[in-house]
This record gives C-alpha cells, structure tokens and sequence, in this order.
C-alpha cells in the first residue's frame, strides 16, 4: 500500500522538476534571442549613424577643406559624446588633422589595422569598424570607424571617427542579463570590441580574443543559439548570437543558469522537501499501521491456540486421555452418517467395570482412577486405530466400531473382556484382577439414530450385569440376548 501510495507521487514529482527544468531552459533560451535581436539593432543602428557622419564629413574634408575645422565642431557637437574624436589620416599613415588638438608634429598610424585595410585595398569603399584600440592623441579605449578619402579616383587618406567602446558596452550595462550573464559584441575576427557584464571580466578589450572553434564562428547561420563554457568566465552559459554581417561584428547574449534556473531550484527544493513529508508520514502511519496489525494477529494467534486447547481439553478425558462422553457421541454420529452414505455397518459396545466401587473401598479412590487409566490402556491395544472409544462416565466407557457388524463387533468385546479378565491390571497398590460387562448392539448400513442405539447398548449391558456379569450382551431386535 505504502509502494503504491509512493511510486506514483514520486513519479510524479521527478515528472514535475523534468519539465519544469525544461520550460526553465526553454524560457531562458528565447530570453536570450530576444535580448541579442535588441542588441543587434541598437548595433545596426548605431553603425548606420557612425557612416553617416562619416560620409557626411568626407565629402567635407575634400570640398571644403578650410573650413573643415569649424564644420567638424559643428557636426560633433550634434552628436556629443558619442564621438571621442574625429581624425584624418593622409596617404602615407600620417595623423594630419584631430579635432582634440592642433597637430604639431605628425603622428604615424600607418601599423594601425584601420589604416592599412583602406590603404590596401584600394577600390573598396567601404565602412570599416575596428578592435578597440587605446587612442595615441585621446589615450582612451574607443572603436574606430573608418572610411577611404579618394582625390580624383585614387586613395588619399583615411577619415576616422572614434566611439568610445563603453558607448556599446554602457548600453548594454542598462540591460538586466541577470547577475551572471553577459552581453558581448564580436568582431568576426575573433577580438571582443565591447562587453558588459555584472561580473568584472579581465582584460575588458583589446587583446582579448575568443577560440575559434565557438559554433558562431563556426557556424555559417546568420543567427544562433550556444550553449557551453564561456572562455571569458569559465561558468557555463546558455547563449544566442545574432552576425551583422556586412559589419563584420555579432552580438552575443550570455545568461547563466545560476540565474534563470534560480526560480526553478527554489520550487524543485520545495517540491522535494513536501515530497519528502508526505513519504516520512505515509511511512509512519504505514509503521504504526503494521504494529498495531501484528500485535492484533499476534492476540488472534494467542486466542486460537486458547481456544485449542480449550476445545481439546472438552474434548478429552482428563483422568484416562480418552475422548469425553461429548466428543465420543459427536464422533459416533459422524460414524453413523459416514456409515449410511456408503452402506457399513457400525456397531456400538458399552462397557462398564463390575464391582467397581470395590476396588475403590478396598484400595482407595486415587488406586480405583489408576485402574480406570489402565483399563483404557487395555481397551486400546486391542483397538485398531479408527475405532472410538469414550468415558461416558465414572467406570463406564463405550466403544464404536466402524464397518464392523454384529459378528465382528462380538469378537472385539469378547477380545477386550478376556483381555481384562485374563490379566490382572498393575497398580501402585499392586496388581488387580478386574472383570468387566459389555452391551453391544449393531446398525446395518448406519440407519438408526443415536439415541436408540445408546438406549439398546445399556439394555444389553443392563442383561449383562443381570447374567452374572464379566459377559458381554447383543442387543437384538425386540429383545437382548447373551453371548
Ligand atoms: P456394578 O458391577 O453393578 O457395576 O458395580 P459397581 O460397584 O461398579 O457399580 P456402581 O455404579 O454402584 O459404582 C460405581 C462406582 O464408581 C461408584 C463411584 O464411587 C466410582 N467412581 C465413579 N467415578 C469414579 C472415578 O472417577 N474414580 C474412581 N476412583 N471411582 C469412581
Ligand atoms: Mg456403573
Ligand atoms: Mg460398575
């Protein structure tokens, strides 16, 4: 009962925690997308008005390269902090032109990356967007987008607009990734551009560079989700990634299991601590059940072997061991009914010992209950073991005789008589000779009653004391005669 009350609830509950765990992942993961989809337009975004002042200003820097100075003010001061500095870089590498301070003597920035992809590559116009760099003129962190300035068809230099790489990674900062989460903008070269994350993460930028084997650079998929050990923190990580391909960069959103599966483990703690409750009471009450059932049984037990004894004890004759005058007649009668349904005879004797209360004047009541004892005894090796036989009371006994008729059943009284006679019976007091009288009477095919049967027995023993005694008497139809 307990198994049965237990299987199915724990069942139950492991069920639970299973898929509660997997909504929890489930949940976490399209967190993860929909913060990365946020993200990748904040970037996009943020790109496309980067370009524009930079297309706008080139075509400055070529018309009107006088004024440039006061254009630049202008234009800067609309996008204020946005933009840490704006730069032009001639032909040969030079810093020819910052809008943070005049240049007095030229600063070469020919090795800078952002500088060499324009420089060799000529015929590509295009926006590019650089590793964090640390300014050599502002000496900050900052991002550098850069497009080529062509005179007349032919590279002239490059035109530079520095963002400073919190600008990303303050906005990011502003978004709740949980305390264990992260939110990484990607280089596809591998270098980390911006990051924010509640938990501090050593060298922020620059040298920093992810392995290649993570699937989203891997992966060809636009967007996608990851799922391992970050290489930033070494915690695992649940993620999703989304590439802004023709930047060249990928937004990728860590969130921790610490954090989205804290909710989860909370009510998995409670499900199995009320779980666990409910199985300690159901086994107590199982426990009290099963001791309250076996001291129940055990009395039963105590009761029937009571009852046994009880009923052996009505059963039996106390002094000689033979069956009581109640048990004898139950027996008799279901001699008498086994004896019709298939047609034997059962014959009956009654005994009773003569001059008895002889004995017990001359030697004593407790020598006369040995001489009942061993007369019994006597009675008994001449038995065979399906016969009955019974105390009725004081020194009478009765014998039935099943399948044994009247001839059969003369022999055996006549056996035990002699048997009797014959040798006298010891006792403490010494041996003592004993006769004893017997009626006996017959029931062809079991058809009489009991009462009758007893009634004709005692007229045959009754003729049997009046004959002289140490005889034995067959009861016959209407009458009684000797034998
Ligand atoms: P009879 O030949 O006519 O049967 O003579 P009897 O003396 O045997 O007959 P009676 O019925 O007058 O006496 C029976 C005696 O048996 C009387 C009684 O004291 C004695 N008696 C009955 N039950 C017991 C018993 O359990 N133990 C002993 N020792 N004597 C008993
Ligand atoms: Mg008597
Ligand atoms: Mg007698």
């Amino acid at each position: 009962m307990l198994l049965l009350a237990l299987v199915p609830m724990w069942a139950f509950v492991l069920g639970e925690i299973r898929h509660e765990r997997a909504l929890a992942g489930a949940a976490a993961r399209k967190d993860a997308m929909n913060l990365a989809t946020a993200f990748e337009a904040h970037v996009r975004s943020t790109i496309r008005l980067m370009d524009i002042v930079l297309l706008d200003m080139r075509e400055d820097v070529l018309e009107q390269p006088d004024d440039f100075q006061n254009h630049v003010k202008e234009e800067l001061q609309a996008y204020g902090s946005f933009v840490s500095q704006l730069g032009v870089i001639d032909a040969s590498g030079q810093l020819v032109f910052s809008n943070l301070a005049p240049i007095s003597k030229p600063i070469d920035l020919s090795d800078r990356e952002h500088f060499r992809v324009h420089r060799d590559n000529p015929q590509a116009d295009r926006l590019f967007i650089s590793k964090p760099v640390l300014g050599r003129l502002s000496h900050r962190w900052s991002i550098q987008f850069t497009r080529p300035i062509f005179d007349g068809g032919k590279f002239a230099g490059v035109l530079v607009l520095s963002v400073p790489a919190d600008l990303f990674s303050d906005y990011f900062q502003q978004i709740d990734v949980g305390a264990n989460g992260s939110i990484v903008l990607l280089g596809t070269d591998r270098s980390i551009r911006a990051i924010a994350s509640a938990a501090p993460i050593p060298g922020r930028y620059g040298r920093l560079k992810l392995p290649e084997d993570k699937p989203y650079f891997v992966d060809g998929a636009r967007v996608g989700f990851y799922e391992g050990v970050s290489s930033l923190d070494g915690e695992y990580h649940l993620g999703a990634y989304r590439r802004l391909e023709d930047e060249g960069v990928l937004v990728l959103v860590l969130l921790s299991p610490k954090d989205f599966m804290a909710a989860f483990e909370e009510h998995r703690k409670l499900l199995i601590v009320s779980a666990s409750i409910i199985s300690l009471l159901l086994l107590a009450v199982a426990l009290l059940i099963y001791a309250f059932s076996r001291r129940h049984f055990r009395n039963t037990a105590r009761l029937r072997e009571a009852h046994e004894q009880m009923t052996q004890l009505a059963n039996t004759d106390v002094l000689t061991g033979v069956s009581s005058r109640r048990s004898f007649l139950a027996g008799c009668e279901a001699e008498l009914s086994r004896a019709r349904r298939h047609g034997e005879d059962v014959s009956l004797l009654m005994l009773d010992i003569d001059h008895f209360k002889r004995i017990n004047d001359t030697y004593g009541h407790p020598i006369g209950d040995e001489v009942l004892t061993a007369f019994t005894a006597t009675c008994s090796r001449v038995l065979r073991a399906h016969d009955l036989l019974g105390r009725l009371g004081g020194e009478e006994f009765a014998i039935a005789l099943p399948s044994t008729d009247l001839e059969g059943a003369l022999s055996v009284a006549e056996k035990i008589r002699r048997a009797i006679a014959e040798a006298p019976i010891p006792t403490s007091a010494g041996p003592i000779a004993l006769t004893v009288s017997i009626g006996l009477v017959s029931s062809p095919a079991g058809r009489d009653d009991l009462q009758p049967l007893l009634a004709k027995a005692d007229g045959a023993l009754y003729d049997a004391k009046q004959n002289g005694r140490n005889r034995v008497c067959a009861a016959r139809e209407g009458g009684v005669a000797g034998g």
